[in-house]
């Protein structure tokens, strides 16, 4: 931090400056998707010339978006280790200052530093304290000095080129990439994503190992920790040895952990970002329902992943189906689709039982696809669910309508129900992997429920 800089500081870029990143690849525990993805930064630092040489276009950078503790900082900061190259780190709020013309001078600063020093590595946290859509209520000067702040950062984007010798990889990490200005994600700025998400039982297991040297324990604390990010089982380690010291042992004892994680979750429940052990089997039984419907239907979308890994504070799990490139149906294909939707509340019914949840959006197929022989082949749009003034059907029709709607609904609801109590022992195996796995991908999928049975246009290695 700026310690003793003053007002001869002021336009200073605060970034921290590191020449010599002694953080690796192996540093960073399991997000090997996010790591390959950034490997190309790494070998872009490594050999601008070769890229330039091709006339190729060498992408500037990339926003890492995760939960907070989850590594995008770490993986930068690995990205400028194993590429040899300094490392700038910044973050959004650095940028913000009560003086006018301050952010953008830091902006301007930092810019003028990394150019000096490419090829080089600019990390910028929290981006969005920057980084926000411009022009969204405000009328206090505060927000001016944000926008003239991010115009600054674009004009810097676009003023350095890689392909001409500045070779400066922009890394920028966010938990709201969904509140970013969009003239920040446009090509050639930050037009890639890199996903860095909470780590599954694997990736806990790992970071387990590395922080805390328990080979032993890893895997019983990984299962111990769902929905833990990376700095929360940094800190249960942390905590761990803090314990052992506390109570004179010579090393970390299991019960350390034991007690560790204790602490970390009362923390952590303040925030509300735990599950117990029985909301996770009802989420397991639930996605198993899902998936285990779209794996035995002929035309619902095939299965390709299910987690139960908690994203974030609405989703607890979910199945990933492979997408239609057409999103046109057939009767049965929404037949299917609906008993799919259906099927993670059926399989609470037939395995474990729970409170309710609610059910998908069951009025489409009467009234945005027109399945319904009472009201017809019409479809009234998605809109009219939500706004009742402007329905454009009579009081008589509505009833109709939902007269049918629960009709489909029963109708679908009882298929799942009867094609996983024919298939319980499926829908126990599926969901009992997922408690000990989190994440299932299609191998696993195959190997619990064997092959699908309409797997004919579906090519999973795609
Ligand atoms: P973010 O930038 O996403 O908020 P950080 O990269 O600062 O998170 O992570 C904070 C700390 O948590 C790291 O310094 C490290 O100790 C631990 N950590 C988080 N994710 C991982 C991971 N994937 N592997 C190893 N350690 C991790």
């Amino acid at each position: 931090m700026g310690g003793g800089g003053g007002l001869f500081n002021v336009g200073k870029s605060k970034a921290i400056k590191a020449s010599k990143v002694q953080t690796r690849f192996k540093d960073v525990a399991g997000l090997q998707e996010s790591k390959a993805e950034v490997m190309e930064f790494v070998d872009i630092l490594q050999n601008p010339e070769r890229y330039t040489k091709l006339g190729a276009k060498i992408p500037k950078g990339a926003l890492l978006v995760g939960p907070p503790g989850c590594g995008k900082t770490l993986l930068a900061k690995a990205t400028a280790g194993e590429s040899k190259a300094p490392f700038y780190s910044i973050s959004g709020s650095d940028f913000i200052e009560m003086f006018v013309g301050v952010g953008p001078a830091r902006v301007r600063d930092l810019f003028a530093q990394a150019r000096a020093n490419a090829p080089c590595l600019i990390f910028i946290d929290e981006i969005d304290a920057v980084g926000r859509a411009r022009g969204k209520g405000g009328f206090n000067g505060g927000n001016d000095e944000r926008e003239n702040t991010l115009n600054q950062l674009l004009i810097e984007l676009d003023g350095f080129s890689p392909s001409s010798g500045e070779c400066i990889v922009v890394l920028a990490g966010t938990n709201r990439a969904d509140v970013l200005d969009p003239a920040l994600l446009r090509p050639g700025r930050f037009d890639r994503q890199i996903v860095v998400d909470k780590p599954d039982i694997t990736g806990r297991a790992e970071i387990f190992r590395l922080d805390a040297d328990s080979e032993s324990w890893s895997q019983k604390m990984a299962a111990l920790t769902p929905g833990f990010s990376g700095a929360e089982i940094a800190n249960v380690c942390n905590e761990a040895a803090l314990i052992a010291a506390r109570r004179s042992e010579s090393v970390v004892t299991a019960e350390c952990f034991d007690a560790a994680i204790d602490r970390v979750i009362a923390g952590i429940e303040k925030k509300d970002l735990t599950i117990d052990p029985y909301e996770r089997r009802v989420v397991a039984f639930h996605e198993a329902g899902h998936a285990l419907c779209g794996w035995l239907l002929e035309h619902a979308d095939p299965v390709m992943k299910v987690s139960i890994v908690p994203r974030g504070q609405s989703a607890l799990g979910y199945s990933q189906s492979l997408p239609r490139d057409v999103p046109l149906y057939t009767e049965g294909q929404l037949d299917d689709m609906m008993c799919m939707a259906l099927g993670g509340r059926a399989a609470e019914q037939v395995a474990p039982p729970h409170p309710l949840c609610a059910p998908p959006s069951p009025r489409s197929p009467v009234t945005v696809y027109g399945l319904s022989s009472r009201v017809g082949p019409l479809s009234f749009g998605q809109q009219e669910e939500s706004n009742t003034l402007y329905r454009p059907y009579s009081e008589k029709t509505a009833r109709v309508i939902d007269e049918e709607v629960s009709k489909i609904i029963d109708a679908s609801y009882e298929r799942a129900v009867s094609l996983l109590t024919e298939h319980r022992d499926k829908l126990t195996a599926l969901a009992e992997s997922l408690l000990e796995k989190e994440v299932i991908g299609s191998d696993d999928l195959i190997r619990v429920l064997g092959e699908r049975p309409f797997s004919k246009s579906v090519d999973y290695d795609e």
